[in-house]
């Protein structure tokens, strides 16, 4: 069956054709029969297809766009291992409730694949309910994401995602690879949790709250930013050894782990 409905660009569907890359991307989960599979945004299938061929023992696959989701459903109606779910991808989350360890994988929008990123990266309890996130950016996106300190794009997503996660960039895709062609080429990145996490944060939203603030003026010192975080505090400054004056790209991923602790204990 044919899918004859317009893309929607609201939802970012941009679906993947290239079936090497499809099979390149599947290859990074090495799916076994026992594990359990969430995608996200399954769209046409496309990946599903694939996932659905090495026999997992689930797959999960939200889809938000109700004609695609139904489409989904008469395609794969016999495929009893397939659980399709028409919901939003943010309220799915809220719900979950995974018990074993789980499979992503996210052939996202680009407007929403950074924040999926970041509540992922930021959830309370770690290790957390997933083993790996195969996730695919906007290349240059990606290329903030793997960027180290004291580089141009370094910033407060490569903060987040470093804190808890091994990132591995894969590689690159061309936008000749989807229908409809999108703008800019992409990049597939994954994400494995560290086992041993030594900056331990109570309330990981606190790394989140730190880095906004200190990354609020990027060609700015951080000085004032760093002053109205500690108010009457700025003697930590001296204590972690910071130079106020360096602009925020300037101090490096362990500094604001730092940060992020000392903030978290002026609460205590
Ligand atoms: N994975 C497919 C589709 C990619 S397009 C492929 O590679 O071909 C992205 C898909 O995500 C679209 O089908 C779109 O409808 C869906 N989507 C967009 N926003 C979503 C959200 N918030 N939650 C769940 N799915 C979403």
């Amino acid at each position: 069956m044919k899918f004859s409905v317009d893309p929607k660009k609201s939802l970012g569907q941009n679906f993947l054709i290239d079936s090497n890359i499809i099979s390149k991307i599947i290859k990074i989960g090495n799916i076994k029969k026992n594990n359990i599979i969430l995608e996200i945004g399954a769209g046409t299938g496309n990946l599903t297809k694939k996932i659905a061929k090495l026999e997992p023992k689930k797959i999960y696959a939200i889809e938000k766009d109700k004609k695609l989701s139904s489409y989904l459903e008469k395609e794969f109606e016999n495929l009893s291992s397939l659980q399709i779910v028409n919901e939003d991808i943010f309220d799915f989350l809220k719900k979950e409730n995974f018990k074993e360890k789980i499979i992503v994988f996210g052939n996202l929008p680009y407007n929403i694949s950074t924040q999926i990123l970041s509540s992922l990266a930021l959830v309370k309890k770690w290790p957390p309910w997933y083993d790996i996130l195969i996730l695919m950016f906007q290349k240059e996106v990606a290329e903030r994401i793997v960027a180290k300190t004291k580089t141009m794009e370094f910033n407060r997503l490569s903060i987040l995602a470093n804190w808890r996660l091994h990132v591995e960039k894969h590689f690159n895709i061309s936008k000749n690879c989807f229908f409809p062609k999108p703008k800019v080429d992409s990049t597939l990145l994954s994400f494995r949790p560290k086992m041993k996490n030594i900056f331990h944060l109570k309330n990981p939203k606190n790394l989140e709250k730190v880095t906004r603030a200190l990354f609020s003026n990027k060609r700015k010192m951080i000085n004032k930013n760093f002053k109205k975080l500690f108010k009457k505090n700025i003697h930590l400054a001296k204590k972690l050894n910071i130079d106020l004056n360096l602009r925020p790209e300037q101090l490096s991923s362990e500094t604001y782990y730092k940060i992020a602790v000392q903030y978290e204990n002026l609460f205590d």
